[in-house]
């Protein structure tokens, strides 16, 4: 059911300054986008058929800001692609992990939900199915 791995989420305190210093690694950032919504701002830097996806908050109580308050700057999540996450879903239901997100919900690039990384030895894991 899980297809690839699409992106490794990063959080990072100036975005900016985090594009350099992938730039450094030869990473050039395909798009930036503010989400107002999630007072975030994120940048995508592919890599083969995955790619680097940096978040950097930009108000304080956010979920992004409260993780690099208590966590610092370092992995966020990863993402895999699935093939069908409703059927994913239920089974990661029925093994026994918890969810975040019990109902999928619209991401930038398809449906996505998260598990809580309690479940998953302290990874955070989002399932998206693409739609695009
Ligand atoms: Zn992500």
């Amino acid at each position: 059911m899980l297809k690839r791995l699409d992106h490794i989420g990063i959080v990072v305190e100036n975005i900016q300054q985090a594009c350099q210093a992938y730039a450094g690694l030869g990473m050039k950032v395909s798009h930036m986008l503010d989400l107002p919504t999630k007072s975030v701002t994120v940048a995508f830097l592919p890599m083969g058929d995955m790619e680097l996806e940096l978040l950097q908050p930009n108000a304080t109580g956010s979920n992004i800001a409260d993780f690099l308050k208590e966590n610092g700057e370092g992995l966020h999540h990863i993402c895999f692609e699935v093939t069908d996450l409703d059927a994913t879903l239920q089974s990661v239901r029925e093994a026994g992990l918890i969810l975040i997100d019990e109902v999928p919900r619209q991401g930038a690039t398809g449906r996505i939900a998260f598990i809580n990384s309690e479940s998953t030895n302290g990874v955070l894991i989002e399932l998206m199915e693409k739609t695009r």
